[in-house]
């Protein structure tokens, strides 16, 4: 790793560290300024390895030899007319590095308006007053998209994520998650996130065993249904809430359906209570069973504990009414 991708991960980590769900301004511009000084580093450390010159203003053999490759010359060739006498160690800039490596990186170029964007924010917050920085703007590039972009990145460049996010991956897949308003791309890192959590933990000892336990002592409780979990294919808790309407003929109120608010898989630790991702999963009644209290066998959800085997004949209530 060259020495400005071992940089950049400096500087992406103090962001990583910073973001947090709620940020103000002072905490912004603090982030906004680390995240630039990475970005800039990572914009040359790809233009250095495809060769170190793409980075400096005087490129030409008089200036990069003494700089690049000074242990090469010999110490008789020091002084010699065919080299610069002062050698012009100044690299290009933040923007010059994004024009040139868009060219090279797909990555770069899938995010030149998000790069160009922490470019003005650097430069508005290095020589300007605070007030003309686009807050909304550089928020939801620090709370949105960088966690996204900086994980391509570390495919793209084979580097572990952890040298940009340190201990702080979840945190910013959460805090990222929360921010898309692109429906189908929050479904699309929803289903990431969760397919991660579930390959890491099915693998470890017992524990596929103890969450079909808990799941199955959790869906005892009324108002609890399951099926298959989306992300994982295990079984999902349905939490449902009663539909409660006043029958006022007989001054009664009585349970007319039933509401799905939320789906947790302990699984691959999916809790998702977005009626617009629920709805896109097709999550309704219809699908939902549950485990009979008594005989255990799976029956529809129909709002009874016990399956129509196990029910007592409740027709003697009738004279209730
Ligand atoms: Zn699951
Ligand atoms: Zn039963």
């Amino acid at each position: 790793m060259n020495s400005y991708h071992q940089d950049s991960g400096l500087f992406f980590q103090q962001v990583s560290k910073g973001i947090e769900e709620k940020l103000d301004k002072s905490e912004l511009v603090q982030i906004a300024f680390n995240l630039a000084l990475g970005c800039e580093r990572l914009l040359k450390g790809i233009l250095y390895d495809i060769n170190p010159l793409y980075v400096l203003t005087e490129p030409s053999f008089k200036n990069s030899m003494q700089i690049g490759y000074a242990d090469r010359l010999l110490p008789e060739s020091k002084g010699s007319g065919e080299l610069l006498k002062t050698p012009i160690q100044d690299v290009i800039t933040y923007k010059n590095s994004l024009l040139r490596a868009q060219l090279v990186s797909k990555t770069v170029a899938n995010h030149k308006n998000i790069l160009f964007a922490i470019s003005e924010a650097r430069d508005i917050i290095a020589h300007c007053n605070l007030k003309e920085l686009d807050v909304e703007k550089i928020n939801d590039i620090i709370q949105r998209d960088f966690f996204t972009m900086l994980d391509f990145f570390a495919q793209e460049l084979a580097i572990k994520p952890h040298h940009y996010f340190g201990g702080h991956h979840d945190k910013l897949f959460k805090i990222s998650i929360s921010k898309q308003t692109d429906l189908s791309k929050r479904i699309e890192l929803i289903l990431e996130r969760h397919i991660k959590k579930w390959e890491q933990h099915k693998v470890l000892d017992g524990y596929v065993k103890k969450q079909q336990l808990q799941t199955k002592s959790i869906l005892n409780s009324s108002d609890r249904a399951t099926c298959k979990c989306p992300v994982c294919k295990q079984d999902a808790i349905i939490y449902l809430e009663p539909i409660i309407e006043n029958k006022s003929y007989v001054n009664l109120n009585g349970i007319i359906g039933y509401e799905i608010v939320k789906i947790r898989c302990l699984f691959c630790k999916l809790n998702e209570d977005d009626p617009r991702i629920m709805d896109n999963w097709k999550l309704n009644l219809s699908r939902l069973t549950k485990p009979c209290t008594n005989c255990k066998t799976y029956f529809h959800f129909d709002g009874h504990a016990f399956c129509e085997d196990c029910r007592p004949d409740d027709r003697g209530q009738i004279g209730l009414f």
